[in-house]
């Protein structure tokens, strides 16, 4: 049943240095319930505060000039509705929550506060998020504006999991722990496979990858994170598109010394010139590597071959972590649509009850669906997030008081 009383008007806005994507949704408790709320537009700003930006919406695409998140938030609010006021509330990415915050939160001056004191703690994300969340409640000043953390599924890590092996002193000092990313997609894959199944959150155990140009794996047991891939930084982990994923700290050191480089300069290897992109000498994106490997090319083999182990491994571990799973979901970019990725991460582990269906998985390309074979005692699924849409939905709930 999608009962349309009480829906609510939510506007998710996803703010990075120069960009603004912002997601007009109808949404309500019910139509959450019945997986049926609807997106009502959507707008992607790229080059804010450039000569010119780069607008697209409803699959057309203008250009001009708009000099800050002011301007480009404004333009997305008028473009997704004649009449702002109808817009009931205002859902924002925050990158970083650090320990404050475990669940979304309505936004007052004293919230915003302390989303600013977590600046140091994410210097490269949570100032953007906070430039769109001063001028969404500027441009739409009526509406009530929660922010959602992408930390906050994973404040259940046990210390064991989050804790690095380091001096006390220097841990706590410098609050160096591992936070986890991607927390929205997690909970709400977890979540989407409970509602399918008709379960209790309480009666599952899950190994969630996200894979797109970022990515993170979660061991997620009754609807709660237990452990995660990505730590203090979302640099930990899987390999990704231009991030290192796992290395050795020692290495890092040597590097920087050996190459006489600076910490910006070593962060801007780790994070921007590594991972696939710095291993196939090629490309960050997987569409162009998997040819490239059609193809013959080596490099690309490698950065392929290097991604889908890394992740094997992690299946491993989080299937110790958890003592079993009854299912592997795979979402993201990669986790979607690229089946002979979910395929060589899968493959022979019939030891640890996991069987794919090739055929169900090769069909399987940005859908909800089984990919395992029906004998499979650990399913895999493949189930597309959309972070807008959990932007919204927690948004709502947020609002209506519900505690997960
Ligand atoms: P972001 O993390 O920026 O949101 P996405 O989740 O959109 O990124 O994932 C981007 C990645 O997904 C890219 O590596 C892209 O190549 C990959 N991808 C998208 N479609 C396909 C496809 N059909 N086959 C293989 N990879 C794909």
């Amino acid at each position: 049943m999608c009962g349309r009383i009480l829906s609510m008007k939510v506007l998710a806005v996803n703010c990075g240095s120069s960009s603004v994507k912002c997601q007009l949704f109808e949404t309500s408790l019910e139509a959450v319930q019945g997986n049926c709320d609807r997106q009502l537009g959507r707008v992607l700003i790229e080059h804010v505060g450039a000569a010119e930006a780069v607008i697209r919406s409803d699959g057309t695409e203008t250009r001009r000039p708009l000099a800050d998140h002011l301007a480009a938030i404004d333009l997305a609010v008028k473009t997704l509705s004649p009449r702002p006021r109808e817009i009931d509330a205002v859902g924002h990415r925050v990158v970083h929550g650090g320990e404050r915050f475990s669940a979304p939160v309505e936004i007052d001056d004293a919230v915003a506060a302390e989303i600013e004191s977590l600046c140091d703690l994410a210097p490269l994300h949570n100032p953007e998020n906070l430039k769109g969340l001063r001028a969404a409640r500027a441009v739409v000043p009526h509406a009530r504006h929660v922010a959602v953390f992408d930390t906050a599924f994973h404040q259940t890590l046990p210390p064991k999991a989050y804790v690095y092996g380091l001096p006390d002193a220097v841990w706590r000092r410098h609050r160096l722990r591992r936070y986890g990313f991607h927390g929205s997609s997690h909970r709400y894959v977890a979540w989407r496979y409970a509602q399918i199944h008709g379960f209790a959150r309480q009666d599952y155990k899950l190994i969630t990858f996200h894979l797109g140009n970022g990515c993170s794996v979660s061991a997620v047991e009754g609807g709660k994170s237990v452990d995660t891939s990505m730590g203090f930084t979302p640099l930990e982990g899987l390999l990704m598109g231009t991030r290192s994923g796992d290395i050795d700290a020692g290495a890092v050191l040597h590097v920087m010394t050996k190459e006489g480089l600076t910490a910006a300069e070593m962060d801007a290897l780790l994070n921007r010139r590594s991972g696939l992109y710095g291993l196939s000498m090629a490309s960050n994106d997987m569409r162009t590597l998997l040819d490239l490997c059609s193809r013959g090319h080596a490099s690309a083999r490698l950065a392929v071959d290097a991604f889908c182990y890394r992740a094997r491994k992690y299946l491993g571990a989080y299937f110790a972590v958890l003592d079993g799973c009854d299912a592997v979901i795979f979402t993201g970019g990669i986790g979607e649509n690229a089946a002979p990725i979910r395929a060589a991460i899968c493959e022979s582990l019939g030891s640890l009850g996991i069987r794919v269906d090739l055929s169900r998985n090769a069909a399987a390309t940005g859908v909800e669906a089984k990919v395992s074979q029906d004998r499979s005692g650990v399913e895999v699924w493949v189930i597309p997030t959309d972070e807008g849409l959990v932007i919204a939905r927690d948004t709502l709930r947020c609002l209506e008081g519900i505690v997960e």
